[in-house]
């Protein structure tokens, strides 16, 4: 005789059947992805590969996305915690399905409904699906410009009118700047074949911070350029020594929305003449927390380069992040180096000579060399 379960579970099993013989061919996955999402909703889709973001551009709005991330960032400021994370899976960027949901929410006229079957993607009204466009997966997104930093801009900070600091016996910050700068153009001219390396200054003149920024800026963005910045630290304490790098800082990881929100807020106050602008603001907004986290990694890898050819000379202080107007202004990974502190004696001293300033540019050639190998093994720290 059957037992009461078996019978329960087999009643069960019946329903289960007629059920779903009549649902439409609509089961939500998980994942989807992404790039069919962007294709059907005919959204632009940009993938920045080195930092991990996504960006889903539609006609009025922005998303963005992050791999590896839970959050997805709207450009109100809000950020959308979902269950599941955005991935990258054999070179396929997912979408978990919170995420389509919320893309939908944001770019849609009307609500749809979706789908996801036989390798497409497809939204609908009522209970079925409406259009099943008949195509494939759309290829995976990938970085434009390739993997291979091409372009590396060198930045002796100061000049001309601008002496930087001054320290121990009159020393200037803008005269150990630019030998350092031109040994490291010397070292990766020689490390980096073929890689276009370029100078904001070669001799003592003044350049402004807008200038240096339109230098770099000028350069092809698909050449995946960096800009390196050579200073030398002051301070009022003259025991204090070392070397330190910087990033930008905008704020913390969480605060980056309430900087795209209050950029928003300040445009509340007034009419919004050209829409497109507006837009543009923002993606720019994003596209700066990008940049930032290439410079974070970059800045440790300048770190680390300056400590194995220094050794124990100088102390590592470390990557630190600052607001610099210049690092603001340059729309590509950008590291401010403290090569040493000149109020220092015996660190000022020791930047005077010439075989100091080789070692010091070795190791922050090193750094850019490694930055730039690490890029292009792992297609834009991706792997
Ligand atoms: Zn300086």
């Amino acid at each position: 005789m059957p037992s009461r379960n078996s019978l329960l579970a087999a009643v069960l099993v019946v329903f289960l059947l007629i059920f779903t013989a009549g649902m439409p061919p609509s089961d939500r996955p998980a994942f989807v992805p992404l790039a069919s999402v962007a294709e059907t909703l005919d959204l632009e889709a940009e993938f920045n590969a080195t930092t991990g973001i996504v960006r889903l551009t539609g006609a009025d709005t922005v998303l963005l996305f992050e791999i590896g991330s839970r959050e997805a960032y709207l450009p109100d400021g809000t950020v959308v915690i979902m269950k599941e994370e955005t991935t990258l899976q054999d070179g396929v960027l997912l979408l978990p399905a919170e995420g389509v949901d919320l893309v939908i929410r944001r770019t849609a006229k009307r609500p749809l409904r979706w789908g996801y079957e036989g390798s497409r993607f497809f939204t609908y009204t009522g209970s079925r699906p409406v259009e099943a466009a008949p195509r494939p997966d759309g290829p995976a997104l990938r970085h434009p410009g390739g993997y291979e930093v091409r372009t590396v801009i060198i930045d002796a900070g100061h000049g001309g009118k601008d002496p930087g600091g001054i320290g121990y016996n009159d020393i200037y910050e803008k005269e150990i700047v630019l030998k350092v700068a031109l040994e490291l153009e010397r070292e990766l001219e020689r490390s980096m074949k073929g890689v276009e390396i370029l100078m904001t200054r070669k001799d003592d003149r003044f350049l402004s911070l807008e200038e240096r920024a339109r230098i770099a800026n000028g350069t092809d963005p698909s050449k995946n350029p960096i800009y390196v910045s050579i200073h030398a630290n002051v301070s009022f304490s003259a025991s204090t020594k070392g070397y330190e790098s910087y990033y930008l800082s905008l704020e913390p990881v969480d605060e980056e929305a309430r900087e795209v929100a209050s950029m928003e807020n300040s445009v509340l106050g007034f009419e919004i003449e050209d829409y497109n602008d507006y837009l543009q603001e923002i993606i720019n907004r994003i596209v700066d927390i990008e940049y930032r986290r290439e410079s974070m990694r970059l800045a440790g890898m300048i770190q680390e380069g300056i400590e194995s050819s220094v050794g124990k000379k100088s102390p590592n202080r470390g990557v630190k992040n600052a607001f610099f107007y210049v690092l603001k202004a340059v729309k590509m990974p950008s590291v401010l180096v403290e090569i040493g502190f000149v109020t220092n004696g015996e660190e000022a001293l020791r930047l005077c000579e010439p075989e100091y300033e080789r070692t010091v540019a070795q190791g922050v050639a090193e750094g850019i060399v490694e930055f730039a190998e690490l890029f292009k093994k792992t297609e834009g720290f991706t792997r």
